[in-house]
């Protein structure tokens, strides 16, 4: 089987050289494991906090092991009940062809879905859109939604969940090919290009313009640039659920001064901040399932998925999602 590892732990944005590609010889499955041959893998923002040797919500990956990471595969080889050859799953396969995976670990994918959109659309990201939303976000009729990375898996969800929900919606984006797919694919109502502002304070008055009522959501994926230009504009109650500040994954730049700032913001405008983490919500994964699954089989919900071809290409396509330089879910076709 071929495997990506982490090969040195990366000094701010990850570079090819931290990772190694390598084989191993084929994995036999114990009593209750099943043998998978991986056909997706999902790359995640959050991988990136993985590469670290620090303290976090979940163990990092150590030097010469195996990236971690959610994939799709066929069954190879079965000694788990509920598992026959040929099912297609989803379980932390890691960066890999194979892997050996515990029954409890998996789940048998719906045939009618493509299995790709059990990484995205209708997997983890999906749900940390329509679960955040719901719990922190609290959308009601006629507010104003602002989202950064909207044209991600995250953020296109919020979007169109939120727009649903009777909200204006405004997309932070990175260039003008994003802002196009957020207002003509994802339904934005306004889309503010981040790259075309040099400061937080060019970039809010362009938010003030797409947000004339203010905000009520920010939701934050992002950090950096996004948060210092919003905050100003939160409505008083606002809500704000801290997803990710993918800006910052590669270091702090400075913005410990704007500490003050985002504190007396928080207190003067009574907001609602709340950092989730979704591994604490799978319980409501069935449910989520259950109500989006049908919208997207019928075409009601848009994503789009960024494909890399090949194992081997994996690091080059994790390190441009980091830069923005995906179109949607970012996949690696195994
Ligand atoms: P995306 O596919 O949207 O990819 C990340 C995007 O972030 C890039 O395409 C880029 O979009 C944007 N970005 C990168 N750097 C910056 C920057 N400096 N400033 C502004 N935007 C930037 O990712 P996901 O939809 O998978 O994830 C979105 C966020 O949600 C991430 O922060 C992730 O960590 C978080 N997350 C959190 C979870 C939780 O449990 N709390 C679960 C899942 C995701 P652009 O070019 O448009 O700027």
């Amino acid at each position: 089987m071929r495997r990506i590892t982490l090969a040195r732990r990366p000094q701010g944005m990850p570079v090819p050289q931290d990772f190694a590609l390598d084989t191993a010889p084929l994995p036999n499955p114990a009593e209750g494991e099943v043998l998978v041959a991986v056909e997706w893998l999902s790359l995640d923002p959050y991988m990136r906090g993985r590469m670290d040797d620090v303290r976090s919500y979940a163990p990092s990956v150590g030097l010469g092991e195996v990236m971690t990471g959610q994939g799709t595969g066929r069954v190879l080889a079965s000694r788990a009940p509920g598992f026959a050859a040929g099912d297609q799953v989803t379980g932390i396969t890691g960066w890999a062809s194979h892997a050996v995976l515990p029954a409890p670990g998996l789940r048998k994918l719906d045939a009618g879905l493509p299995p790709s959109t059990a990484l995205g659309v209708l997997g983890m990201p999906g749900f940390t859109a329509w679960t955040g939303l719901r719990e922190y976000g609290r959308p009601k009729a006629g507010e104003t939604l602002v989202v950064g990375a909207a044209t991600g898996p995250v953020g296109s969800l919020v979007g169109q969940l939120a727009r649903a929900a009777g909200l204006r919606t405004v997309a932070v984006a990175g260039g003008p090919e994003k802002c196009r797919l957020a207002t003509e694919t994802f339904g934005f109502d306004a889309a503010i290009d981040h790259r075309a502002h040099d400061d937080a304070s060019s970039l809010r008055k362009a938010l003030a313009q797409a947000a004339p009522d203010g905000v009520d959501i920010y939701w934050e994926n992002v950090g950096g640039k996004t948060l210092e230009a919003v905050l100003p504009l939160m409505n008083t109650h606002g809500r704000i659920p801290v997803c990710g500040t993918i800006a910052w994954y590669g270091g702090a730049d400075g913005a410990q001064d704007r500490l003050p700032m985002a504190w007396r913001a928080i207190l003067v405008k009574r907001l609602h901040v709340h950092g989730f983490i979704i591994f604490d919500h799978w319980q409501h994964f069935p449910e989520f399932l259950a109500d989006m699954a049908p919208k997207v089989a019928a075409g009601e919900i848009a994503f789009l998925e960024d494909v890399a071809d090949g194992l081997e290409n994996a690091p080059e396509a994790f390190i441009g999602l980091l830069q923005g330089r995906n179109r949607g879910k970012q996949l690696v076709r195994v």
